[in-house]
């Protein structure tokens, strides 16, 4: 499977970019409080940190797809890439749908869309639990 956990997530590093190229657009046009809401400080500081769950998230991928070319057996670099991914697509996901507000949460506006295809990323191919589990043997638990 762990061809299945690096290849399988990759579309979802896909997703956290126009995820997130999204929301940056929204914050830098919605206007709130005389300013566009990217200028209060609490819309930018949740941005940020959906900048950093995806740049960790793709690097781990990297890593672990390099490790594979290579013929080593990768488990815990890739458990630790499926982990960061599939978790990062969830809270970057509410993240996405808290920055815009009530029409983030609306069907026809292509952002809760979002949340729903990430929460099963945490579940199928091993559910976090398992992966926590895989990481924790490799360190010798
Ligand atoms: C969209 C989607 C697509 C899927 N595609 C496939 C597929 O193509 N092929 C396939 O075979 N399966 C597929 N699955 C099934 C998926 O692999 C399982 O849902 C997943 O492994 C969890 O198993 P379960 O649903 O039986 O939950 P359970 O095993 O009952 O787990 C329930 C909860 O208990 C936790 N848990 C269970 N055992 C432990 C443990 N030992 N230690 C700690 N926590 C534990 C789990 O992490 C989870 O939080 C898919 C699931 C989804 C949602």
């Amino acid at each position: 499977m762990q061809w299945e956990r690096s290849c399988l997530f990759a579309g979802y590093v896909g997703m956290l970019e126009r995820q997130l190229a999204q929301a940056v657009e929204y914050a830098r046009t919605r206007r709130q409080g005389g300013k566009p809401i990217g200028k209060h400080q609490a819309v930018a500081h949740r941005l940020a940190e959906m900048k950093l769950r995806l740049e960790s998230a793709r690097l781990l991928l990297y890593r672990a797809c390099w490790l594979r070319d290579r013929g080593a057996p990768a488990v815990a670099e890739v458990s630790l890439a499926k982990l960061a991914i599939s978790e990062a697509a969830r809270l970057s996901s509410l993240d996405a749908i808290q920055i815009h507000g009530g029409i983030g949460f609306a069907a026809d506006y292509n952002v809760e869309h979002m949340l729903r295809d990430s929460v099963p990323a945490t579940l199928f191919s091993g559910t976090s639990e398992i992966q926590r589990d895989l990481i924790a043997r490799e360190m010798g638990l």
